[in-house]
């Protein structure tokens, strides 16, 4: 089957697994895996940070970002289309008692002038107070786009003038980094948290490693303890995401040469229509309003012909590219498409 469902969908390659076989390991808890160590050293120094720590997923990730970073009440300057509010199960209210403050803007991108407006509202005995600003990098249901470094050095500053706790959800932050030839630490730069998700891009089957200030991340633990996300001998995880660090992700601009593939074969197809130019990374969100069909009739149909992928809305649809999936297998889904829409 050629899964374009999303980037979450591959498994670890013979090497990945012999590495992981292969991993020195010990009590993670105790602070004696080596391995888990290696990982959190080398992510820590890859955005330029103090320490990181290894976690279970990219949502706790998230989570322990607030809770270590918020009271209850604390507002969160995010958009309307962040992972934290459409797909995390209201964790930062049940968890933190935060609550998000929503920046219109587009494709998920707002500026420092928003932020200034939020955060400098004169302040009455009504007023809620800021405490982080929420930056998707890149962002997910804006199409994969990347904040450009002057985007993010126009946030951090404004969010930096009124003490705001600066985050960054990173669980595509190396597609933006290969899609603006950027490194992560240039990227990371402003940011008091940032996080990497091993298992998007990178092709591990586990885990994420979220990044800061050794105190941050101190503090970070005693949520990792407090959620059950304290592990043993994680080193065999761990070794996944060193492999996948050193073989993986250099390669990931090829997941966006592929993406811009299947995008301009949808382009052409009648009916179909593109919902972000341009495809800057590894996500294609179109719409096939204009075919006649329904997104569920679209992705059923290229499911008889072996292609899975992602129904966003009635007419909407999200094609992922990803490590193990080629330039013909594109290339094959795009003529699968072709033939559903035209009813073949
Ligand atoms: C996948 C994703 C997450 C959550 O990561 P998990 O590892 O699946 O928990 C958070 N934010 C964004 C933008 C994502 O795409």
């Amino acid at each position: 089957m050629i899964d374009l469902y999303s980037d979450t969908q591959t498994r670890p390659s013979a090497e990945m697994r012999a590495a992981m076989a292969a991993a020195e390991v010990g009590d993670e808890q105790l602070g004696e895996d080596p391995t888990a160590k290696r990982l959190c050293a080398r992510v820590a120094g890859m955005f330029g940070k103090e320490a990181a720590v290894f976690l279970p997923s990219g949502t706790m990730c998230n989570l322990i970002s607030v809770a270590v970073v918020c009271q209850p009440g604390s507002m969160i300057i995010t958009s309307a289309l962040s992972h934290l509010l459409g797909s995390e199960c209201g964790g930062l209210a049940a968890v933190a008692g935060a609550f998000p403050r929503i920046v219109p803007c587009q494709r998920g991108i707002y500026t420092g002038e928003d932020v200034r407006r939020v955060a400098g509202t004169r302040k009455k005995r009504n007023t809620p107070v800021p405490a982080m600003i929420w930056v998707e990098q890149t962002v997910n249901r804006g199409g994969g786009v990347p904040w450009t470094l002057a985007q993010l050095a126009d946030v951090t500053s404004a969010a930096a003038e009124y003490g705001l706790h600066r985050h960054m959800d990173g669980a595509r932050v190396l597609n933006a980094a290969a899609a603006l030839s950027a490194s992560p630490q240039a990227i990371a730069a402003g940011f008091d948290s940032v996080w990497l998700d091993l298992t998007k891009g990178l092709g591990c089957p586990v885990g994420a490693v979220l990044a800061g200030s050794a105190d941050f991340i101190e503090r970070a633990w005693i949520w990792k303890q407090r959620l059950g996300g304290a592990w043993r001998q994680s080193g065999m995880l761990a070794a996944a995401g060193l492999y996948a660090l050193d073989h993986n992700a250099a390669r990931m601009a090829e997941d966006h040469v592929n993406a811009a593939l299947l995008a301009s074969e949808i382009r052409a197809i009648p009916g179909c229509k593109l919902m972000h130019e341009p495809v800057a990374t590894n996500l294609v969100f179109f719409d096939v309003q204009g075919t006649g069909l329904s997104a569920d009739d679209v992705a059923r149909g290229l499911r008889d012909k072996n292609v899975r992928i992602g129904v966003e809305g009635a007419t909407s649809l999200r094609a992922v590219t990803h490590i193990e999936l080629t330039r013909e297998a594109v290339l094959e889904a795009s003529a699968a498409l072709r033939a559903v829409v035209s009813g073949r």
